[in-house]
C-alpha cells in the first residue's frame, strides 16, 4: 500500500512555515525522511498520523484519504511520538492489555495472545512485569513500538526513536525496525544520517519545510562517486579552508580535522578523492551542491 502526499503545507498561527508544498511517494519498506531539527518532521508525522490538519495538499494511503477519513486511516496506521509517555507504576504487560482493550480486542484470551505476541516481538517479554518506570530508554521505545503495533498497522509512523538511545539499544531498536519494514511501509523520521543509511531502501531530505532530495540511498551515494574530495589539516586551518572552499563536512579525528569539500575535480594538489557515504550526500544537499535547492550556477555548468 502506497503512500501519496501531494502539494503538503502548514503553517503554524505564530507565523512558522513549517511544510512548504510537500510532495512524496511512499512505497512499502523502510523509508527515511532526514532532516535537522526544526526542519518539519514531526509535523508531517503529526499530519500523516491524522492528529493534525494540513493547510493544504492531499494525502491518501492506498485508496483511503487521510485528511478526511481519519477513522479509516487509524484503524491501519501505527505511530510512535516523539515523546512517548508511559504511565511509570504500570508494568508492560498490563499497560499493554489496557491499550489492547481500547482497541477492541474485546475478547480475554484473544487480547493476552496479542500481548504476548507483541511483548516477544519486541524483546520485552522477560521485562513484562517490571514496572515501566523502571524500564531503560531503549525498553522504552520498543514498548512504544509493541503499543504502535496492536491492530497490524499497515503503516508505521515512528518520529526520532533513535534520540538518546545508547549504541546497544540503538542496534537493537533499529533491527526490530527493520523486522517490521520487511510486511509493511514504515516511515522513521530523524537527524541521524546512520539511521537511514543501514536502514532505509529510500529517502528523503527535508530542511525548513520543503524537500530538498527524494532518492534511494545506496544510488544517491553512487552519484557522489568523483565529487568529494577529502584532506586532513590542522584545526588552526579549517578557517582558511572554509573560506576558500566548498567544504561539506568537517570531522575529527585523532586531534587532527579531515575535511570534506565538494567538486568535479581536485580542488589543489593534497586532496585526494574520497569513497562517499550517506554524509556526503545529506551534507552536499544541505549545502545546495546536489538537489532542488542547488544554486542556479552550478546547476547550469
Ligand atoms: P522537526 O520535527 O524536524 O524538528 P517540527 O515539525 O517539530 O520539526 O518543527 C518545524 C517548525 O515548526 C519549527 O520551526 C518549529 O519551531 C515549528 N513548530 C512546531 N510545532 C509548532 C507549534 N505547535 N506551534 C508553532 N510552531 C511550531
Amino acid at each position: 500500500m502506497e503512500l501519496h502526499i501531494r502539494d503538503v503545507s502548514k503553517r503554524y498561527p505564530n507565523g512558522v512555515q513549517a511544510l512548504k508544498d510537500v510532495t512524496l511517494t511512499i512505497p512499502a519498506g523502510m523509508y527515511g525522511l532526514l532532516g535537522p531539527n526544526g526542519a518539519g518532521k514531526s509535523t508531517l508525522m503529526r499530519i500523516l498520523a491524522t492528529l493534525q490538519e494540513p493547510d493544504a495538499g492531499t494525502i491518501h494511503l492506498g485508496g483511503i484519504d487521510v485528511v478526511k477519513q481519519k477513522d479509516e486511516v487509524r484503524k491501519t496506521l501505527g505511530y510512535l511520538p516523539q515523546e512517548f509517555g508511559v504511565y511509570p507504576k504500570v508494568s508492560a504487560e498490563e499497560l499493554l492489555g489496557h491499550f489492547a482493550l481500547l482497541k477492541g480486542i474485546a475478547e480475554r484470551r484473544a487480547r493476552r495472545e496479542v500481548v504476548e505476541a507483541l511483548l516477544r516481538q519486541t524483546n520485552l517479554w522477560e521485562v513484562r512485569r517490571q514496572k515501566l518506570g523502571g524500564y531503560s530508554g531503549g525498553m522504552r521505545q520498543r514498548f512504544g513500538v509493541a503499543v504502535a503495533l496492536l491492530g497490524n498497522p499497515k503503516l508505521l509512523i515512528v518520529d526520532e526513536p533513535t534520540a538518546g538511545l545508547d549504541p546497544a539499544e540503538r542496534v537493537r531498536f533499529l533491527n526490530l525496525l527493520s523486522e517490521l519494514g520487511e510486511n509493511s511501509a514504515v516511515i522513521l523520521s530523524t537527524h541521524i544520517v546512520e539511521d537511514v543509511s543501514e536502514l532505509c531502501t529510500r529517502m528523503a531530505i527535508i530542511d525548513r519545510g520543503e524537500i530538498l532530495l527524494e532518492a534511494e540511498p545506496l544510488g544517491a551515494i553512487d552519484e557522489m562517486r568523483g565529487r568529494i574530495w577529502r584532506r586532513v589539516i590542522e584545526k588552526g586551518a579549517l578557517a582558511e579552508v572554509e573560506r576558500t572552499h566548498a567544504v561539506i563536512s568537517t570531522k575529527m579525528l585523532g586531534g587532527k580535522t579531515v575535511v570534506h569539500v565538494y567538486g568535479g575535480t581536485a580542488p589543489a594538489p593534497g586532496w585526494e578523492p574520497a569513497e562517499p557515504d550517506l554524509e556526503d550526500v545529506y551534507f552536499s544537499t544541505m549545502a545546495g551542491h546536489i538537489g532542488r535547492r542547488r544554486a542556479p550556477t552550478e546547476a547550469a555548468a
